[in-house]
């Protein structure tokens, strides 16, 4: 006889005592004398009303969870995109709050050296840089945001686990092109998150699906407030079911069945607490299959671009959009590139990140450089077009004047 893995699902509107009641559903873990890690999603400077970080009353909860099993201390840690400042991040998101109040150390898991992880059986990544706390801490719980993703079609407690990668690690996962390596519906990014699940694998799960994200996730969707949390031993069981929850088959999303068929998890194995799960089914709205950038104005060319930049452009045009018309009026459209593979559509277009690098080179085109950039340097570069031509128009003028034409 098989045996059963427990994923405990509970559903209500305060998320302090729907934490408790999912994980009260478990046996408790044997964390005497431990000290335990929580690593919420605390990847950008946004409050979790927005979908995009973790429910401080979900860390709330956690924290005083693993307190009454024993633990010898508890800590909370993360290592957020590039350009995010993880103390502000932690202020903003309400987690600073529910720590303090609790005398929990709340860690940047990039203030202190890396270690590699070796990774045996790799398909793209062989080696990973990881911070040191995976080490510092005995047990570790991935308290990641259930949202859908706009290349991972979700971002669950696996994926969360890629902010205990140091530094810009997390970027480079981004740029692996090795497609002889990927077979038909994989992508790189899929094939590293299953390298790195087979090393960096939690101890457990808690998946906030109290304010979840649709659409665009992981960072420019819709908040959804599904009122769910899912908990479980097994990290990758819990992201199953939670997948299952949001209305989207978990076979189809490439890292989830990549690490099941490592790790040879048998769905029918997975136990359900409550048993019918199916009258929690909660539809999030898939991300679009074309992304596209409604800002009159603007176009945006989009190809094999990571959703580091892509954030960064949604913030570029949210804050600065308004703020355009001059440049409108000079140059008629706003032409961004963005991507690896992405290619200019005028000789005016600007081009976002790093990796249009060879693009950029090769048209003569603008290149905001960074990886990701900031929504301010991109600013700024349309500024400097701007001013650039208006120059130009201002000599023209003068020098018809002087001539007298
Ligand atoms: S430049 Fe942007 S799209 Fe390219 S790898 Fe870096 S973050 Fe990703």
């Amino acid at each position: 006889m098989s045996t059963s893995i427990k994923v405990s699902i509970a559903r209500g509107k305060d998320p302090y005592y729907t934490t408790l009641k999912a994980l009260e559903n478990l046996t408790p873990p044997q964390v005497k004398g431990l000290r335990v890690l929580l690593k919420p999603n605390v990847s950008r400077m946004l409050p979790y009303s927005r979908g995009a970080t973790t429910h401080p009353q979900v860390v709330a909860a956690a924290i005083d969870y693993f307190r009454s099993c024993g633990a010898a201390e508890v800590a909370v840690g993360e290592s957020p995109i590039t350009g995010v400042r993880v103390p502000e991040a932690y202020e903003i998101c309400g987690i600073k709050e529910v720590a303090a109040a609790r005398k929990v150390p709340l860690l940047d898991f990039d203030a202190q050296p890396y270690q590699i992880l070796k990774i045996k059986g790799a398909r793209v990544v062989d080696q990973i840089k990881v911070t040191w706390f995976w080490w510092e801490y005995d047990f570790v719980v991935s308290m990641p945001v259930m949202k859908t993703h706009m290349h991972t079609d979700v971002s669950l407690a696996l994926k969360n686990m890629k902010g205990m990668l140091w530094r810009r690690q997390k970027v480079m996962f981004h740029q692996i092109h090795v497609p002889e390596s990927r077979k038909a519906g994989e992508k790189e990014l899929d094939l590293a998150i299953s390298d790195m699940a087979s090393v960096l694998f939690p101890h457990m799960a808690i998946i906030d699906g109290s304010i979840g994200m649709e659409g665009l996730g992981p960072g420019a969707g819709q908040p959804k407030g599904a009122g769910l949390i899912v908990a479980g031993r097994n990290a990758l069981a819990a992201d199953w079911i939670s997948t299952r929850l949001m209305g989207i088959d978990p076979e189809g999303v490439a890292h989830l069945r990549l690490t099941k068929e490592r790790r040879g998890l048998l769905p029918e194995d997975i136990r359900c607490i409550p048993r019918d799960p199916q009258r929690l089914v909660t539809p999030f709205s898939r991300p679009p299959s074309k992304i596209s950038f409604r800002y009159p104005g603007v176009r945006v060319t989009e190809k094999e671009s990571c959703s580091a930049c892509l954030n960064t452009l949604y913030l570029f045009l949210e804050r600065y959009h308004h703020r355009l018309k001059p440049y409108l009026d000079l140059f008629g459209t706003l032409n961004l590139a963005v991507g690896k593979a992405a290619e200019p559509v005028s000789k005016e277009t600007i081009f976002i990140g790093n990796c249009c690098g060879p693009q950029a080179g090769l048209c003569q085109g603008t290149l905001v450089a960074g990886c990701p950039p900031t929504d301010g340097q991109i600013w700024v570069k349309v500024q400097e077009k701007q001013d650039q031509v208006d120059r130009t128009l201002r000599n023209l003028r003068k020098t018809k004047a002087e001539k007298g034409y």
